[in-house]
């Protein structure tokens, strides 16, 4: 491997995909492994700490480094193969889920695990584990991960599968690019019949009638996500809509293989045919800053009942999956505070209980969700696993541009990490700015994050890959 090749550095604004946190950085986008590894031989030299990034779709601080280096993966994009047999794809980490289900679906594979933005790289995805909408019955991204080549700090390439190097292989997915840097995957894909699913709006009255329909359907179907309104109080607390999607089987969808053409997958780029869609986050922030979320979320809600009635319907899986990516900038609307997620994983005994609380805490600090989406899921047999038997919340918070409305909704977030980890629950650090250093243990249970540690110093002992996420946790 060639180590001493002439880096072009650059002075970037390297922000989380919130834009509440991250700051200047030197930044780096390698397209070979041999740059790679010159990065990290300079970086030994010279000891200076890299940072690891993929698309930079984290919300929080898992791929940003203030005045630090950070070695963006994007330009290691190429598909190296693609069986149109199996549907296993060999890809470089920049690679991005757009760049995989575009190349699957024409062949008649959809990607087993999906992210609600397709612009995640597999190297995110692997490193941050990602979960999609059917993590009660797939499981997670690492799941579909037949093997990686990872180079490590130390300057060795090495594969790792479940049969070879399988420590490694179940520590540095999910293991927030601490351990080395992703190089190339094997990834499996999964066989669909049609381009769309068939989709269910199903309202629910509140909270507990969302985690029951969960409990109810999640033996059948293939995808259950819900939407929440939280701003619902009383008898509507926890109200929201479900959508339960399952696919097609064979010869059930008349029009299914005309779907599976990728440019069928979009959706308009336009709002009634004639709003483009990049205009719709200025009226998106005119709710936020005028206190009008609530009000939205409710018409939402009631809007509901019709999508509920026009149940089943047919949906394409780009626009069952990506809804978001085609609202361009969305999050634009949190301008200038930006915003931040909190998504915690709370056990299944305790999801009704602890959920409620959370979503009166923040009604009671005056700090409600804009957004809140429920999930099912099941544990996973990675290291540092954020899943759990039970539900996720993901909660998206407006940052108040002032320092003492920032401080509040810091104060407050932390106040429900302690709830949940005293409930035995778990955080995704893609979704995280708040948690202490104090919680790192908590979270994952001492002995595991002194195996990671010996990992850490087994892969990486000059720690030169760190992020402002690791040094806020003390890895
Ligand atoms: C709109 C939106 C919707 C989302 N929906 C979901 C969802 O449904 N489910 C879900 O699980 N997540 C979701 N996410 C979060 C997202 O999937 C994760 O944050 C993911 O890790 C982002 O990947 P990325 O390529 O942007 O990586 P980044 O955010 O840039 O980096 C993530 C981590 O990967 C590490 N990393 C990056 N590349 C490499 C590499 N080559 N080798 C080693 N480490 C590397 C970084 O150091 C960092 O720790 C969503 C995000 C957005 C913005």
């Amino acid at each position: 491997m060639t180590t001493n090749l002439p880096l072009a550095w650059r002075d970037e604004d390297v922000r989380g995909f919130g834009m509440a946190v991250g700051g200047p950085a030197r930044v780096l986008r390698p397209t070979t492994a041999d740059e790679i590894a010159a990065a990290f031989t300079a970086a030994r030299a010279s000891g200076t700490a890299l940072a690891l990034r993929g698309a930079g779709c984290s919300y929080g601080d898992a791929s940003t480094s203030v005045h630090g280096s950070v070695l963006d993966l994007t330009r290691m994009n190429r598909v190296l193969a693609f069986d149109p047999a199996t549907g296993v794809a060999t890809v470089e980490p920049g690679v991005t889920v757009r760049d995989l289900w575009r190349l699957a679906i024409a062949h008649g594979f959809w990607p087993r695990v999906v992210s609600g933005t397709m612009a995640v790289t597999m190297g995110g995805a692997a490193a941050m584990n990602i979960h999609g909408k059917n993590n009660f019955a797939l499981g997670s991204f690492g799941e579909c991960v037949r093997s990686f080549e990872m180079l490590t700090p130390r300057g060795e390439l090495v594969r790792c599968s479940r049969e070879q190097e399988p420590e490694l292989f179940h520590a540095a997915i999910g293991g927030f690019g601490m351990l080395g840097c992703f190089t190339k995957f094997e990834i499996e894909t999964k066989r669909v019949h049609s381009g769309r699913l068939r989709v269910w709006g199903i309202v629910a009255k509140d909270l507990e009638h969302n985690l029951q329909i969960l409990e109810d359907m999640r033996g059948q179907a293939d995808y259950l996500v819900a939407w929440l309104d939280l701003h619902g109080k009383g008898a509507g607390l926890g109200r929201g809509l479900m959508h339960r999607a399952d696919q097609m089987k064979p010869g059930e969808d008349p029009e299914g293989l005309r779907f599976l053409d990728p440019c069928l997958q979009d959706v308009p780029p336009t709002l009634l045919g004639v709003v483009p869609k990049g205009w719709l986050w200025p009226g998106m922030w005119g709710a936020v800053h005028l206190r009008q979320v609530g009000l939205v979320n409710w018409l939402k809600f009631k809007a509901g009942a019709g999508e509920q009635r026009n149940s089943p319907y047919l949906q394409s899986h780009g626009a069952f999956h990506f809804l978001l990516d085609y609202v361009p900038r969305w999050h634009w609307m949190t301008k200038p505070g930006g915003l931040i997620q909190f998504q915690p994983f709370v056990p299944q005994r305790e999801g009704a209980r602890v959920l409620r609380t959370l979503i009166e805490k923040c009604q009671a600090a005056g700090h409600v969700p804009y957004l809140g989406v429920l999930k099912r899921h099941r544990p996973d047999p990675f290291l540092m696993t954020h899943a759990v038997d039970g539900y996720s919340l993901a909660m998206d918070f407006a940052v108040r541009a002032s320092k003492s409305g920032r401080d509040s909704l810091w104060r407050l977030c932390r106040e429900l990490a302690e709830i949940v980890l005293e409930a035995g629950g778990r955080f995704y650090y893609a979704k995280d700015a708040v948690l202490l250093a104090s919680s790192f243990g908590r979270v994952h249970g001492e002995p595991t994050v002194a195996a990671f540690r010996a990992q850490k110093q087994r892969w990486d002992p000059d720690r030169l890959l760190q992020t402002d996420l690791s040094r806020r946790l003390g890895v």
